[in-house]
C-alpha cells in the first residue's frame, strides 16, 4: 500500500510528530488531494492544544491545503456541497462542505 508523511498530534497538548500512513481511498462524494503546502491557523493550534471538545486523538491539523485531486470517489446522491478534512499530506474531502463559510 502506498504510504504518504502526515505531521500528527497524539494526544492534547502534546507535540508534532511526522509519522507515515497508508494513502486513504476517497469514499463517496470525496475527492482525494495530493497536498503540496498546507497552512496552520489558529483553529489548528485550538485542536493541538486540545481546546475542542470532542476531538479524538491521534490527529493530524491542517485544514488549509493547497494542491491537485488525485482521485475521486463515487458520487453521492446529495445535492449540498460540503467539505471534510481527512488527512494532511494525501487529504480527502467531502465534495459536500464546498459551500460553507469554513472548510473545518
Ligand atoms: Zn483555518
Amino acid at each position: 500500500m502506498n504510504k504518504m508523511k502526515a505531521a500528527q498530534v497524539s494526544k492534547a497538548g502534546g507535540g508534532w510528530e511526522l509519522v507515515e500512513r497508508s494513502i486513504p481511498e476517497p469514499g463517496a462524494g470525496q475527492v482525494l488531494i495530493k497536498v503540496e503546502a498546507c497552512g496552520i491557523c489558529h483553529s489548528d493550534m485550538l485542536v493541538k492544544e486540545g481546546h475542542v471538545p470532542g476531538i479524538q486523538y491521534p490527529r493530524v491539523p491542517g485544514h488549509e491545503v493547497a494542491g491537485s485531486v488525485d482521485a475521486v470517489g463515487r458520487q453521492k446522491s446529495s445535492s449540498k456541497q460540503s467539505f471534510e478534512p481527512f488527512h494532511e499530506r494525501h487529504s480527502a474531502f467531502s465534495l459536500n462542505h464546498f459551500g460553507g463559510e469554513s472548510i473545518l
